[in-house]
């Protein structure tokens, strides 16, 4: 099976951006930031990422507000702070031993940068290769991280996979299974996720009195330290409130 997946990937692997790097930072952006967003969306707020913020170092210079702008539009944005805070640690001790000493980074990150960047011998399992690994019922070894994902965000899709065009399908089990379709996800219109989303735009074009904004959304942007409340004003976190927008 493994031959014919890497055969497989030779010719019909993704070409992106972060696989032409070894750069643990590089890598790391693009792994917090594909955490809960596709591909597609990522490609290019990653590329301009990192022509903003090159190096660990740079990003730590920034400020929390200049990150939350830049992350506007990617979604989940304690994320930024997050990968904010990760590289302020970065810039101050070095990489820990422990990737997941770092804020933000769970097992699955922390395995991508270990094995994409600094080439430790550990397999990245994602949603995309545990799929494969339990249909197949084959571990692969960490050489096969980058086919393994393809094959499971193109081929062996969760609800119908193309069996037909798969590498595997001669030795896979499951080959022609059908499965229950996923949960959706819940819609993005109408949702609390919506309001919190609208209201931090707003905050981030200008400072804005609490009064004039969705206060639950407020209390949980607060909560979760993308903005700060003082004195009926909303600003984004170390910013002035004395400009208000209207
Ligand atoms: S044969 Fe079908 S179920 Fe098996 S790995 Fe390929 S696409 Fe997935």
């Amino acid at each position: 099976m493994r031959e014919s997946l890497l055969a497989w990937f030779e010719t019909n692997g993704r070409d992106l951006p972060w696989r032409r790097t070894r750069d643990p930072y590089a890598i790391l952006v693009s792994e917090v930031m594909l955490q809960q967003t596709q591909v597609e969306r990522v490609l290019p707020r990653y590329l301009a990422w990192l022509e903003r913020w090159p190096t660990v170092e740079t990003l730590a210079e920034a400020t929390a507000a200049e990150v939350i702008r830049e992350w506007q539009g990617l979604g989940y944005y304690r994320r930024a702070l997050s990968l904010h805070r990760a590289a302020a640690q970065i810039a101050a001790d070095g990489w820990p031993d422990d990737l997941t000493d770092l804020p933000g980074v769970g097992r699955y990150t922390a395995d991508a940068v270990a094995c994409f960047s600094l080439g430790r011998n550990v397999l990245p399992v994602d949603t995309n290769a545990s799929r494969v690994r339990e249909r197949t019922g084959e571990a692969f070894d960490a050489g096969c991280a980058q086919a393994l994902m393809d094959l499971g965000a193109t081929v062996c899709l969760a609800r119908i996979p193309r069996c037909g065009a798969c590498p595997l399908a001669e030795m896979c089990p499951s080959r022609g299974r059908r499965y229950e379709p996923l949960r959706k996800q819940s819609r993005f219109e109408g949702s609390f996720r919506q309001r919190r989303a609208a209201t931090l735009r707003l905050v981030a074009a200008s400072a804005r009195r609490t009064a004039d904004l969705d206060p639950a959304a407020v209390a949980a942007l607060e909560r979760e330290g993308l903005v700060t409340v003082s004195a009926g004003r909303v600003t984004l976190p170390g910013e002035s409130s004395v400009q208000l927008g209207t």
